[in-house]
C-alpha cells in the first residue's frame, strides 16, 4: 500500500476557513513528502444530506486534489466489527450500561485521572450484567491496561494524555470515532495524520488502541486552529467563513487559498507554497481571524 496522508471531514455542514486551512495543511504535508492524499468522509454520525458533495466541491475549489475513491465510514461497518471482535476475543472489551449522567455522578475511582470513565461496569458479575442488559442496550468499552500514553507529534513534540476505558461502540450501535479512525487509517495505509490540534487529546487513546490491534504508529501533526476575534474556535456564526458566503461577498476561492497560504507564511499560490513548505517553519499559534477583515482585504486587493 502507498503511504498516505488524509483529510477526514465529518459531513455535518459546509467546511469553514478553519477546516479548509487544516485540509490545505494535510495536503501540503502529504504532497511535500510524496504521499498519496486521501479523503475519508466520517459519516457515522452527524451526517447531513448533501454536505459531502459541497465539502468535496469546496476542497477542489481551493485547489486540492486527492487520490483514489472517496471512502465513507458508513460503508465500512464490517471492518469495525472485525476489529471489535478481535479485541473481544482477546478479552479487551466489556459491556457498559451507564448513562452519561451515571458516569458524571459516579465517584471516581481512587487515582483515576479526571475525565476518565470511573469503571462502574468493568468487573460486574454476569448476573448483574444480565439484569442491566435487560434495562438498557449496552455500549462496548475498551478494557484499557494503562491510564495514559505518550505520543509524538511533529509540532507538539512528546505529548502524554489520558487513556481510559473509552467507548468503542455506543449503545445505539454506532461505532465510536476513536475505533473507526484507527481501523480506517491502518486499512488505508495512512501513515501521516494531519488534523486540528483539538484532537491532540484523543491521540494517546488512538495510538494505544492501534498497538492493541497490531497496527503501526503514524506520524502526527496537530495543526493550530483558526480562532475568531474572541479567541474562540471559528464557527459559521462568525460571519462569511465558508466559500459560498465569501463568494457572495466577492471573494473568490483562489483568493481564499491565497489568504490561507499567507496565514501559513507561505507563497500565495499552491505550487510555490508546496515547493516552499516546511513543517518546521509553520506558525505554532492559532490564526486569529476577523472575517470582516478578510473581505475588506480582498476588496482592497481588487481595487488596488
Ligand atoms: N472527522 C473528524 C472531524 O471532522 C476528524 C478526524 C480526524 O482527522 O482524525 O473533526
Amino acid at each position: 500500500m502507498m503511504p498516505a496522508g488524509r483529510f477526514a471531514p465529518s459531513p455535518s455542514g459546509e467546511l469553514h476557513l478553519g477546516n479548509l486551512r487544516t485540509a490545505l495543511l494535510a495536503w501540503l504535508f502529504a504532497r511535500s513528502t510524496g504521499r498519496q492524499f486521501l479523503i475519508r468522509v466520517e459519516d457515522l454520525d452527524r451526517a447531513r444530506a448533501g454536505a459531502e458533495a459541497v465539502q468535496l466541491h469546496d476542497l477542489a475549489a481551493i485547489g486540492l486534489d486527492w487520490d483514489g475513491p472517496i471512502v465513507r465510514q458508513s460503508e465500512r461497518t464490517e471492518r469495525y466489527e472485525d476489529a471489535l471482535g478481535a479485541l473481544a476475543d482477546a478479552g479487551l472489551t466489556y459491556e457498559c450500561y451507564c448513562t452519561r449522567r451515571e458516569i458524571l455522578e459516579a465517584p471516581s475511582a481512587p487515582h483515576a485521572p479526571q475525565g476518565a470513565y470511573p469503571g462502574t461496569c468493568r468487573d460486574l458479575p454476569e448476573a448483574e450484567r444480565a439484569r442491566r442488559r435487560a434495562v438498557r442496550p449496552a455500549a462496548i468499552r475498551l478494557r484499557a491496561g494503562v491510564t495514559e500514553w505518550t505520543v509524538t507529534d511533529v509540532l507538539h513534540g512528546r505529548y502524554t494524555g489520558l487513556v481510559d476505558d473509552f467507548v468503542l461502540r455506543r449503545n445505539d450501535g454506532v461505532v465510536a470515532y476513536n475505533l473507526a479512525v484507527v481501523v480506517d487509517d491502518a486499512a488505508q495505509g495512512v501513515d501521516q495524520i494531519v488534523r486540528g490540534d483539538d484532537l491532540l487529546p484523543s491521540t494517546p487513546r488512538q495510538v494505544y488502541l492501534s498497538g492493541l490491534l497490531g497496527y503501526g504508529v503514524p506520524e502526527y501533526a496537530h495543526v493550530p486552529l483558526v480562532l475568531n476575534r474572541a479567541r474562540k474556535r471559528l464557527a459559521k456564526r462568525d460571519g462569511a467563513v465558508t466559500l459560498a458566503a465569501l463568494a457572495a461577498e466577492g471573494v473568490s476561492a483562489q483568493q481564499v487559498t491565497a489568504s490561507l497560504l499567507a496565514s501559513l507564511r507561505l507563497p500565495q499560490v499552491l505550487p510555490a507554497a508546496l515547493a516552499a513548505f516546511s513543517p518546521a517553519a509553520l506558525p505554532r499559534d492559532p490564526w486569529v481571524l476577523d472575517p470582516a477583515e478578510l473581505t475588506a482585504q480582498q476588496e482592497g486587493t481588487l481595487r488596488s
